[in-house]
């Protein structure tokens, strides 16, 4: 395997790659690699950088859901586990959006210690996006949305690493004084 800082660098340089011209939805429309950097980092973050292979698979969590990458070639350039973590993360596209997410809801509890990890961070990411100053009515009733509905998945994930819980419910926190 690659060492860690090339792991993680190798996975940053990838997922810019795959994700660029695409962008991500809320706060200003930022560039989607705003979205992997904020989730690899919080995962860096809450781990104290001890686990390169779940920060690699932060930066990696959405390119087999939205971009050509597969599952063979993440085995193949970074690891065997950075691959099986994203794929854990990744959304089946052939089903509709409302079945998608009570997917999510129902699998939650039964990923593993990492994909838990991935799945809070992402939520908190997402959370953080749609937290917009003086929001439309569109806007609030998409955060109050997002937000319900991610407290149904993070039910399942928790447990695993008390800061992230911790940075999660905060997030929820100050996106319910918003709506
Ligand atoms: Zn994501």
């Amino acid at each position: 395997m690659l060492p860690p800082i090339r792991l993680v660098s190798e996975a940053a340089d990838l997922a810019a790659r795959r994700h660029n011209g695409m962008a991500r939805k809320g706060r200003g429309n930022e560039p989607y690699i705003n979205h992997l950097a904020e989730v690899a980092n919080i995962l860096a973050a809450v781990t104290d950088g001890a686990d390169a292979e779940l920060v690699a698979a932060g930066w990696l969590h959405d390119t087999v859901e939205d971009t050509d990458t597969t599952r063979e070639e993440l085995a193949q350039k970074f690891s065997e586990r950075v691959a099986a973590l994203v794929v854990e993360v990744t959304d089946d596209m052939s089903l509709p959006k409302p079945q998608r997410q009570q997917k999510q809801i129902e699998d939650a509890p039964h990923k593993s210690p990492g994909a838990k990890l991935i799945k809070i961070a992402d939520k908190i990411s997402n959370i953080r996006a749609r937290i917009v100053p003086d929001p439309s009515g569109d806007e609030r009733n998409d955060l109050a949305a997002y937000t319900i509905w991610a407290e149904k998945v993070v039910a399942g994930c928790r447990g695993v690493n008390a800061k992230l819980d911790a940075e999660f419910d905060e997030a929820v926190r100050r996106a319910k004084s918003a709506f």
